[in-house]
């Protein structure tokens, strides 16, 4: 049987929703989800990784669709929509984990997909249906008259809402946010909150760490600096830029053990009575930092802040 586009609404019409506690059409809201992501040309090629966009889309259609009432994880229906015998979805392992996926293990939860999972991928057959945009409407029709009959009508309103973008924009604005213990309850909007973070913060400091400077961004955008808190977000919640700096994943792991503080100058500060190195070169010594300015974002109102700065030094009692 070819598989063109009607075979795929057939395929839509028999995906599978979870029965326990009324329909929870899981599946339906994440392919809604993959289709907005082709729509905006967040995804150009078949792969989809689980990344802040498509996690902060999944939110906004599973709040917005749902009234509030499914809590579901992204990770069920990303795995479970691979499982069909005749299955349109499919799972690219990361090298050395095929085995995982080929025993049926239960990728159920992000961590183990993310843990094993390079990204998902439709059938070729579907991706190019999808770069169709009258095609492309077709299957959200389809989608909406099943699962989520009268609502195509806000469901294109939404599709104009690029979700991820717009937090971090918001957030840009507005210098970051404090959350309540409540907003970070929910595990994706939790990982939204982090990507935006440190989006936020990697554009602040043209992507570099801001002790040793270092800067490498991969073809596909990942990046070994990360959005690092001054004071920590498990404890303050503080997701402020002023809270937050640029480091190298070394750095950040040194800097959250107290290996280094920054003083009221902007000053590295390397204690000298935390650990031995043996640097293959002496350029390469945490020590050889000590004294040196960090660096700063181009906006002096995003420069870290002093009360984060000192709370840092007390707490690991580096003077
Ligand atoms: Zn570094």
């Amino acid at each position: 049987m070819s598989k063109d586009l009607s075979h795929y609404i057939r395929q839509i019409h028999k995906l599978r929703v979870n029965k326990v506690g009324g329909q929870a059409p899981y599946q339906p809201l994440l392919l809604l989800s993959l289709i907005e992501l082709v729509e905006q040309d967040i995804v150009i090629d078949n792969c989809f990784a689980i990344s802040p966009e498509l996690i902060s889309i999944f939110i906004k259609y599973r709040d917005r669709l749902s009234n509030g009432y499914y809590q579901a994880d992204l990770a069920q229906p990303f795995y479970h929509m691979s499982k069909k015998d005749d299955a349109f979805w499919h799972l690219e392992p990361k090298p050395g984990h095929e085995e995982v996926l080929r025993s049926g293990g239960r990728l159920n939860t992000l961590k183990k997909l993310k843990d094993n999972v390079l990204y998902g991928y439709f059938d070729l057959e579907l991706f190019e249906i999808l770069q169709n945009r009258i095609y492309r409407t077709t299957l959200i029709s389809t989608i909406i008259d099943q699962w989520f009959p009268g609502e195509f009508e806000k469901v294109k309103e939404l599709l104009q809402i690029h979700s991820f973008e717009q937090l971090r924009l918001r957030l840009k604005e507005s210098g970051g946010a404090i959350y309540s213990v409540e907003d970070v309850k929910d595990e994706l909007v939790n990982e939204v909150r982090d990507a935006a973070f440190r989006k936020n913060l990697l554009i602040l400091y043209d992507q570099r760490c801001t002790f040793c400077k270092l800067r490498i961004v991969s073809m596909f955008g990942e990046n070994i600096v990360d959005g690092a808190h001054i004071k920590p977000f498990s404890k303050f919640r503080d997701d402020h830029y002023t809270n937050g700096l640029a480091l190298c994943k070394n750095h950040h792991w040194a800097f959250d053990r107290g290996w280094f503080g920054i003083d009221q100058d902007y000053q590295v500060i390397v204690p000298h009575n935390r650990f031995t190195e043996e640097p293959p070169e002496a350029s390469m010594s945490m020590y050889n930092f000590h004294g040196e300015r960090i660096s700063l974002p181009i906006q002096e109102d995003a420069y870290p802040s002093q009360e984060a700065l000192r709370w840092h030094r007390e707490a690991w009692k580096i003077v």
